[in-house]
């Protein structure tokens, strides 16, 4: 995995052309996109698609996952059964970004906090938002993205929910940064609700209220990524440690969830009212 220095960026983002310039031949590389998400395999189960067809248009991308995935489920593996369980994830995390074209990854070392149960010392939910917030605004600052990618937290793991609400709260003190929020149709996950049922009935998703599950389909956008599907296929296929959520789908509901992404593109992230005014 090439890590691309902040140097590059730097000399990325004084050399090029100003956004919309139609007379030049320079790829534009302003338009750099910050995926900010809580745990290796998201950047692939989640927003795969995304990523690669960002980069196929020839913008930069880089990965901030804010942990190492050790609350996850984990297959047997003789191969890596030795191994903790982080360094395990972070190394698919680092193989899979290679596939999508990532060009940098900032892994930030929070505790995965697992589904559901107790929150440990050092979880990612035990870190409260407007620390969180303040660690990515940071990191934003130095990157400058014109773009964030978050997962919309619609699957209900309250790690995905954490994330986008310190990212929101990042971006409204950073106005002018898009946020792209990728997100569970509704009428997919009813889909995938039903069949998963039948093939994996163990998964804690299955405890969740359907009805809850995935954004209703009329506050989407949808893009076509079928372009980008072999790349996808084969990032996902980097998570050897566990089942992607696509497995045991019928062929069908596996390309309805893979060839299409679904979006909500907020031009601007609202800074939240406080809740007393000053004086
Ligand atoms: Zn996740």
């Amino acid at each position: 995995m090439v890590r691309m220095s902040a140097y590059i960026y730097r000399q990325m983002l004084t050399s090029a052309p100003s956004k919309g310039d139609a007379m030049s031949t320079t790829p534009p590389t302003r338009d750099h996109v910050v995926v900010v998400v809580a745990h290796p395999d998201d950047e692939s189960f989640g927003c795969g698609s995304l990523i690669a067809r960002a980069v196929a248009a020839g913008r930069p991308v880089t990965v901030v996952c804010a942990t190492r995935g050790e609350g996850g489920e984990r297959l047997p593996d003789p191969a890596t059964d030795h191994l903790p369980l982080a360094e395990v994830r972070e190394a698919e995390l680092r193989a899979a970004a290679a596939v999508l074209g990532v060009g940098a990854i900032e892994v930030l070392g929070h505790r995965d906090s697992g589904f559901d149960g107790p929150v440990a010392p050092g979880a990612l939910v035990a870190t409260d938002v407007a620390t969180l917030a303040e660690e990515l605004g940071g990191l934003l600052d130095r990157l400058a993205p014109t773009e964030v990618v978050v997962l919309d937290g619609r699957d209900g793991h309250r790690d995905h929910l954490h994330v986008l609400a310190a990212v929101e709260r990042a971006l409204a003190a950073r106005p002018g940064v898009r946020l792209v929020e990728s997100c569970l149709a509704a009428s997919l996950m009813r889909r995938w609700v039903e069949e998963v049922r039948g093939a994996q009935p163990d998964t804690a998703y299955l405890e969740l209220d359907p009805d809850t599950l995935g954004r209703p389909d009329e506050e989407l956008t949808a893009l076509d990524t079928s372009a980008h599907l072999e790349v996808r296929e084969r990032a996902i296929a980097c998570h050897r440690s566990q089942r992607s959520p696509f497995d045991d789908l019928s062929p069908e509901l596996r390309r309805a969830f893979l060839g299409t992404d679904h979006v909500v593109v907020r031009e601007e992230v609202a800074a939240a009212p406080t809740a007393t005014r000053p004086g």
